[in-house]
């Protein structure tokens, strides 16, 4: 392997190592495309994956032009009771952790439909919110909180002090992942919180992704794949101070992490500890990455190998389910039509699409049933267990499910 890949790491300027991961040239994953667009080819981006030796921040070796990938934002938060409820459990912890009231303001980076800002707004809290995806702010607007159509960045600090000052408290979930200047966009938060002011950021863990061999997860919309070390360097080069880390389990396993300007409250123990677990684990370590690599390579070989068998043995195949990461999946294993028939999706928006790069028509759930192939692949396998007791008429039938991550197993009707 050539040392150095001639790019830049976002975080910290060194040059980046090669690839740990290398998943090819692929489609954007939400790019669905209409049947009619059939025949013309679709534009396709590299999607590899390098680990910076000295900020130990893991990122897209290459990038996509901004524009376009947001403009079919089509992810409305609130339509996820899970994600409403873990929103309502956040607004509760943080304004009792932070004694917020009448006169205290919060700021949302990338605030959604206003799923969580609402319960801040249900408590008097004064609220901003600042969204990128015009349709999904305006919903926001309706519930009553003022947003902000625009990315969050050094460019929207001015007007965010002239119409709400600073803040007491500023939260960005699922955020850091997506934004390349990231140095940029964290200088800005500095700038948008008051003295005694807190930084709360959530995030999946880079260490889910790597024990559970979750690669699918890679998709070029997620430009960061973060370990608490290195965003606490990130952070620290803005001037923020990493005060306390909290596991959540959404999204399989996050991330809350606490900032401020340094100084301002005793940093938890569990900080360090956080840090020097990640250490042991191979977090801060080039070798644990690519030994990951081969992991997902010896991965994509068992899987194929699986379907191969079964379709040559006789077995119509095809797949449950149209998520962004399924789209990952497929494309860097090269399964598409010759294997698969189809995929059936419950969403209305997708149904009657093809997937990006494979191809695969997607149908309603109820043809899983009707065309019965005799193995179905669960795309969205983290919610495999769901999926398995909606279909069980499918399972009873005689169908049966291939689950692929973190090692392809079949699920059968039993007894
Ligand atoms: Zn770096």
């Amino acid at each position: 392997m050539t040392k150095g890949s001639g790019r830049h790491c976002l975080g910290c300027s060194s040059l980046l190592p090669d690839p740990f991961l290398d998943l090819g040239s692929t489609p954007l994953a939400n790019a669905y495309l209409h049947p009619e667009r059939e025949r013309t080819p679709e534009e396709s981006f590299p999607l590899a994956v390098a680990y910076c030796t000295k900020c130990h921040l893991v990122q897209l070796a290459d990038r996509v032009p901004p524009d376009r990938m947001f403009s079919k934002y089509l992810y409305f938060s609130s339509y996820s009771d899970s994600f409403l409820h873990h929103a309502y459990r956040m607004a509760n912890e943080m304004t009792q952790r932070f004694g917020l009231g009448g006169t205290s303001r919060v700021l949302e980076i990338a605030s959604n439909d206003g799923y969580l800002l609402q319960y801040f707004l249900q408590r008097g809290v004064r609220v901003m919110g600042v969204e990128p995806a015009g349709n999904i702010a305006a919903e926001a607007a309706r519930k009553g909180i003022p947003t902000l159509t625009s990315f969050f960045g050094p460019e929207v600090v001015p007007e965010i002090e002239a119409r709400f000052g600073t803040a007491d408290l500023i939260i960005g979930n699922n955020v850091l992942a997506h934004v390349p200047a990231i140095n940029d966009f964290l200088s800005a938060a500095v700038a948008c919180l008051k003295p005694d002011g807190a930084v709360v950021f959530e995030f999946p863990h880079i260490k889910e992704l790597l024990d559970k061999t979750e690669f699918d997860t890679i998709y070029h919309e997620h430009v960061f794949y973060y370990s608490l070390s290195a965003v606490e360097v990130i952070a620290r080069r803005s001037g923020l101070e990493l005060f306390d880390v909290e596991p959540q389990p959404i999204h399989g396993g996050s991330l809350r992490i606490f900032l401020q300007h340094s100084g301002r409250r005793p940093v938890a123990a569990r900080v360090e500890a956080t840090l020097k677990r990640e250490r042991d684990e191979g977090l801060t370590t080039a070798d644990h990455f690519v030994s990951f690599g081969l992991q997902v390579e010896a991965l994509k070989r068992r899987l194929v190998q699986m379907l191969q068998q079964l379709k040559s043995g006789g077995n119509r195949l095809a797949a449950y389910g149209a998520p962004a990461k399924g789209n990952t999946l497929l494309n860097y294993c090269g399964i598409g039509p010759e294997l698969l028939e189809f995929t059936v999706d419950r969403s209305p928006h997708k149904q009657g699409m093809l997937l990006p790069g494979s191809r695969l028509p997607i149908l309603p759930p109820e043809e899983l049933l009707r065309r019965m192939p005799d193995y179905a692949v669960i795309l969205p396998w983290n919610i495999a267990g769901e999926i398995v007791e909606q279909q069980w008429e499918y399972l009873r039938a005689g169908g049966r499910f291939i689950v692929p991550i973190p090692e392809p197993r079949i699920v059968e009707h039993s007894g």
